[in-house]
Order: C-alpha cells, then structure tokens, then sequence
C-alpha cells in the first residue's frame, strides 16, 4: 500500500517526491499511520571543554565510534560548540584535542535532539627512559635528550631523562651530545612511554669510517641486514655453469653426476657454526642447517637459488669466472630477504672466501674492492676481526636501513619492541651481487 501511495504521487511535485522519500525510505520497514515516522533524524550537540579551566575548546573533534552512524563527526566552533544531525538510535560518541587527553567514550541514545557535553583532561605523557653505551652497557649522563618543537633535558646522573609532550602521537627524538654520536629516532608516545636509548661512543673502537665503509657503502646507502634469522641450505651435489660471464654468478647451473666435495661442506659448514655470530653480534647463530641433493642434469637458474629466509651454498664449477660469488636480495625496508653463496671449485679449499661470501649475505661490502677495506675484516678475507665483532654487533642491534652517523629509518620508533618495528613496509624486493 505504502510504496504503491509513493509511486502514484511521485509525479505530483518535486516537494512531495522528497518527503516521500525520506519516509517511504525502504531500509526501516513499513511503520504503523500514526506511531514514529521510520528513518527520522536528531541532532547530537554539545560544548567541549578543558576539564582544568573549564574554557570553551575550539576545534576540538566529536565522532561517533560505533553503531550504524560510525564515522560521523563534527569540530567544535570558537564557542567550542559541536552539533552533528542525522542520527537516530544508541551510539558511543568520543571527543579529542591535540594538548588533552581523548576523552573516554560514551554511549548515548539518540530519540530526539540530545546534548551531551563533554569535558577533556589535559595530555599527560612524554617519552621517559634511560641512555645507555652501546658498548659498554654503562648509563651515561650528560646527554641532550630532545623533541624537535616539544622540548629537551639533559640525561641525569643515572642515566634517566623524562621529556612530556603536549599530545599523543610519533615524534622525532635526539639525543647525542660528549663523546657520542648523535642519534635521530622516532618515539610514539600515547602517555609515558619507555624508552631506552643506546648511543654509539665516537671512539672505544667504533670507528664510524669503517662502519660506514663495510655496511653503507662509503655512507651513502642505509644499511641492510636479516630480521629474522635464515635458515642455511647447503647443495651436496657439484654443479657446472652453463651460462654467465667473467664478472658475474653463474646465471645457469646444472648438476653433475659428481658429490660436492667433504672439503666444501666442512668449509661451510665451518664457518656457519664458528663465524656467524661473530659477524651478526649473536643474531644469526646458523642452528637451522640443511642439505639438500639434486638429480644429476637439474638444471637451476641463479634467480632460482633464492628463497625466502634462506641462505643456499653451492659449489660451482664456473671457468666462465676466476671468482666466487655472493647474491642477496633485500626488501624496500632494506631487510635482506635471501641469499645465495656460490663457491668457485678453484676457491674449494679456502675458508676465507667461504666466510667472506657467506659475509655478504650478512650486510657486509667492500665499496672500493676487497683491497682497500681501511681495517682488518672478513671484508679483506682476514676471516672475522675484532673489527667486524664490534661493527657488526653494532650492525644488528640498529634497525635496517639505518643512515650515517646513527640515524634511524622514519617507520621506526625505539620504544617498541624490535620485533614490532620490524613490520615495517617491506615494498619490491631488490637483488644484489658481490664477489
Ligand atoms: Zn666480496
């Protein structure tokens, strides 16, 4: 009967059409003649104010968190008055200011035009923790300590500093300053949030030269490095490269009939038990190890010797080369992703070539070819160092993607867990190779 009145008048007047719309609105079902009209609307309206001084806050911003009107809101006017129409029914309704606390949500039911005003605490919160030496462990003082437009203080006797924000949110912090290189990292802060920093010592062995050198290449690149720990694959049988040239991997590996030799796998497997987690500051430890045989005649293009959280080893005869070769692939993060190790049969017997290589796939480079690597390092094939131990220890305890002297990547923030942060963009994956 309803929708039959509705079509019959539709073609009356443009007036008429519009109400009829609104109240043969299909969505509320049909409604007795003279009880409620289905689909009418209120208003929700009120005045936001500071809790301490009880001033009219402008700008401040009302939504409606739940129930069919979701995501409706409206900002508070110069009389810190808000007001949103079309609601009809039971909702929470939150309101929030940059400099206060968000106030907690309240449920109201809407049947007619309601006021509901609300009062909003001010923000209490900062970052607060302690700053430490990366090296040593021990608590520093002294250390300027800043948001950019918030604040700063100085790092007390213990260590402590404790630095309040005007509102929730992720900031910029700095803290540097003495014999310590300034650190650039993101904080979150919702109330007081912990975070402790570690800062590079410029000196006490770190020497930024060779950080630079080995894991940035020259300081123009972040750094890479796992952020998880790979497994190890290690291919038993002995391939021979089908294609590739003199200054690059093997692009086409095939099987022999032949076993790759005790030496080769004792030599890997050497320097996965001994050298990985002097090289990775204990986070690679190499506890997952497999081999993996292939039919004589498998044919393998490089690309296929990557996958996911795997480093492969492989033997290869490659007279196409006089070098091994090192592949790895790293996510927009600047996380290394894979990698591959191909060991040339002249380089059968030399553990350091094995450890260099392996190297590579850590976040390790030689920008200016093995030789001119400024200090003792896996680098220059002088197997792990004290050099690489602190460097690389350093390497592991910043994110990826960390920038020269000790800046953070921006999608970081120090005070969560570095598991968390590790979720960060991850994007395209990108292939690099080395010998
Ligand atoms: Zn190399």
């Amino acid at each position: 009967m309803l929708g039959m009145r509705c079509r019959v008048l539709r073609w009356t007047s443009a007036a008429i059409v519009l109400a009829l719309a609104i109240s043969c609105g299909g969505d509320n079902g049909p409604t007795a003649p003279d009880g409620p009209v289905g689909g009418q609307t209120y208003t929700l309206s009120g005045v936001v104010t500071s809790e301490s001084s009880g001033e009219a806050l402008r700008g401040a911003h009302v939504e409606v968190i739940d129930g069919r009107h979701a995501g409706k809101s409206a900002d508070t006017n110069n009389s810190g008055r808000y007001s949103i129409s079309g609601l009809n029914g039971g909702m929470s309704v939150r309101a929030s200011k940059d400099g206060y606390e968000t106030s907690p949500s309240r449920g109201v039911t809407v049947t007619s035009d309601t006021t509901l005003d609300i009062a909003l605490e001010d923000f209490d919160g900062g970052a607060e923790g302690i700053v430490t030496d990366i090296i040593s462990g021990a608590r520093v003082s002294g250390i300027d300590v800043s948001i950019p437009g918030q604040g700063s203080v100085q790092t007390s006797g213990n260590g402590r500093f404790s630095l309040p924000v005007s509102q929730a949110g992720t900031f910029p912090l700095r803290a540097g300053g003495g014999s310590y290189l300034r650190r650039e990292t993101y904080v979150s802060v919702n109330s007081f949030s912990e975070v402790d920093l570690e800062l590079i010592p410029d000196g006490m062995g770190f020497d930024l030269s060779f950080f630079d050198h080995v894991f940035r290449w020259n300081g123009a690149n972040p750094t890479s490095r796992w952020t998880d720990e790979p497994t190890f694959e290690i291919w038993t049988r002995r391939f021979r490269c089908e294609e590739g040239g003199a200054d690059e991997a093997c692009r086409r590996l095939v099987a022999t009939d032949d076993n790759a030799s005790a030496t080769f796998i004792s030599n890997a497997e050497s320097v996965i038990n001994n050298d990985l987690r002097p090289l990775t500051g204990g986070f690679v430890r190499g506890n997952d190890v497999r081999r993996r045989g292939h039919d004589p005649g498998t044919v393998v293009a490089a690309g296929q010797m990557f996958s996911p959280n795997v480093i492969v080893i492989v033997l290869v005869q490659n007279s196409r080369t006089t070098k091994s070769w090192a592949g790895w692939q790293t996510t927009g993060s600047n996380g290394i992703y894979s990698g591959r190790v191909q060991i040339n049969t002249r380089h059968l017997n030399s553990l350091c070539i094995m450890s260099h290589e392996i190297a590579h796939t850590l976040g390790y480079h030689h920008p200016d070819g093995q030789y001119n690597v400024p200090k003792p390092s896996v680098m220059r094939c002088d197997g792990p160092t004290a050099d690489d131990r602190l460097h690389g220890r350093i390497l592991y305890l910043r994110p990826p993607g960390s920038r020269t002297p000790d800046k953070d990547p921006d999608w970081y923030t120090a005070n969560t867990s570095m598991a968390t942060a590790m979720r960060g963009p991850i994007g395209g994956l990108t292939t690099h190779e080395a010998h």
